[in-house]
């Protein structure tokens, strides 16, 4: 049996050689050195995928409001470009608003384009006592302990900071803005007031602030308001409404105006130099991290 196994098993082998190493070895072509390396043909890559590498909040669905952006605003930067498309920029104030997303968080975006319901009242709000704040006023609790920790720091450096408004309804903004358009007509009173539903005091986590001095409009003469400038976001609160940046925020500039964000949030925004609606564009909006 031995015998007749081994020849058997040797021929497979030898099979095995033929079909496995000697047949493909001939057909191989003999020239390939010769002939060049096929290459895919490169298709140059389009503008938005470009555009989509440099800036991660590049939202593609707005390709053509960023082109047509750019065409208008050719002085601005791309990334410039990008962010106030994100922003709404391109379109009115007030003309193409939607609900806000994190309700109740400390990424809230209330503006001139994202609103809360009439009904919105934030979670866990508490009154500020009056020996800081005006009477009847109340901010969410998380802010209220910042605010706090903020004031005792400035109270230890010799400053006095003072709450004239903090949380506001929406039917109270509602008076407030009726009141302000009464007084000097609607196109001026959106360059200081919100409308119902879009004012960042509907969400307990801003505060107007003066020395107790001085009248809150006048906040950017004291010498709290520059140490508001060098403080503020180790306690999580930003000038919301900078100086310079109106077109952007849609707003004057408010000197008395801080938002809470939490420290993380307030002191990145800070570093960056950017609104928080430039940054909550780039960084923070749920359209963009989709
Ligand atoms: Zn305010």
């Amino acid at each position: 049996m031995k015998k007749i196994l081994l020849p058997i098993s040797l021929l497979v082998v030898i099979f095995l050689i033929v079909l496995f190493v000697l047949i493909p070895v001939k057909n191989k072509p003999q020239k390939e050195v010769d002939t060049p390396p096929a290459t895919e043909p490169e298709t140059p890559k389009s503008w938005a995928e470009q555009m989509q590498e440099k800036y991660p909040y590049f939202v593609t669905d707005y390709e053509t409001r960023y082109q047509s952006y750019q065409q208008q605003h050719p002085e601005l930067a791309e990334e410039d470009v990008i962010t106030y498309v994100n922003i709404g920029l391109d379109q009115e104030f007030y003309t193409n608003t939607k609900p806000t997303s994190f309700l109740n968080s400390n990424q809230i975006l209330v503006n001139k384009y994202h609103y809360v319901d009439q009904n919105y009242v934030p979670d866990n709000l508490v009154a500020l006592p009056t020996t800081y704040a005006k009477s009847g006023i109340s901010l969410v609790e998380e802010a209220k302990t910042a605010l706090e920790s903020l004031m005792a720091a400035a109270q230890a450096e010799g400053y006095r900071l003072h709450v004239t408004s903090a949380y506001r309804s929406y039917d109270y903004q509602q008076n407030l803005y009726d009141r302000y358009v009464a007084q000097d007509g609607k196109e001026a009173a959106d360059t200081y007031s919100a409308r119902a539903g879009s004012s960042e005091h509907q969400t307990g986590l801003a505060v107007d602030l003066d020395n107790t001095k001085l009248d809150y409009t006048l906040f950017e003469q004291t010498p709290e308001y520059t140490w508001m400038q060098d403080n503020a976001s180790k306690y999580g609160f930003i000038l919301r409404f900078p100086k310079g940046k109106e077109s952007i925020t849609g707003y004057q500039f408010e000197a008395w105006h801080y938002r809470y964000v939490g420290i993380d949030l307030a002191q990145k925004i800070k570093s960056s130099g950017l609104t928080f609606e430039e940054y909550y564009a780039r960084y923070l909006d749920p359209v963009v991290l989709s």
